[in-house]
Formats: structure tokens, C-alpha cells, sequence
């Protein structure tokens, strides 16, 4: 069977998305519909199901992303919280130098972390 909706003379039915181009002007899809949503025919890129469902995916994975950020964030935060409350008892030269130490290491690490 071929692939995609033909109208009753048998011929291929464009998809009715309108897209544009890179100069910004708006034209209808040139490829060939396989698929009615609504009454109107789409191709697979332009699907409204699909896009839906491709966007819905999308916006999981960078939500997960965003989660597992937070939480390397918070476990390293946690991190530097902890080293710094073990080296206050220290004398206060060693003290601030130790302090020093843990800025520089804060500061280079930087948003590295999120990887
Ligand atoms: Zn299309």
C-alpha cells in the first residue's frame, strides 16, 4: 500500500501545515499528508498528536535534567556546607586560610559541577 492520504482521483493530498522559511515567509508544507486530525490533513512532522507527544517528551527530559542539577546543586552545597563547619574549629590563620582554599575551589569549580 502506498504511503500517505490520496484524494478520490487517486492523488497525493498535501499536508496543510504552514511553516516558513529562513527569509520568514509563510508557505503550506510540501510534502504529502499521511494523516486527518481535526479534518485536515497532516504530514508526520506537522501530526498535531505527534508534535504534542514529541513537545511532551521534551519537556520531561529537561525537567529530569533540571531535577538531577538540583540535586548534585544541594548534595554539593551539603558538601562545602560540612567542610567548612570541620575546618572552624582550626586556629584563626590556619582558619582563614583553609577558608581561602575552599573559595578558590568554589569559584574555579563553578557551574562545572552540572554536568
Ligand atoms: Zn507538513
Amino acid at each position: 500500500m502506498a504511503k500517505g492520504l490520496r484524494d478520490a482521483q487517486g492523488q497525493p493530498i498535501r499536508c496543510s501545515a504552514e511553516t516558513f522559511d529562513y527569509s520568514y515567509s509563510y508557505y503550506q508544507c510540501q510534502r504529502n499528508a499521511s494523516i486527518i486530525r481535526n479534518g485536515k490533513p497532516y504530514c508526520g512532522t506537522h501530526d498535531p498528536v505527534r508534535r504534542a507527544e514529541k513537545r511532551k517528551a521534551r519537556d520531561e527530559a529537561w525537567d529530569a535534567r533540571y531535577r538531577h542539577e538540583e540535586e548534585l546543586r544541594t548534595q554539593r552545597k551539603a558538601e562545602f556546607v560540612r567542610r567548612i563547619a570541620g575546618i572552624r574549629v582550626l586556629p584563626e590563620d590556619e582558619f582563614e586560610k583553609a577558608i581561602a582554599a575552599l573559595v578558590d575551589e568554589i569559584i574555579s569549580a563553578g557551574c562545572s559541577w552540572y554536568k
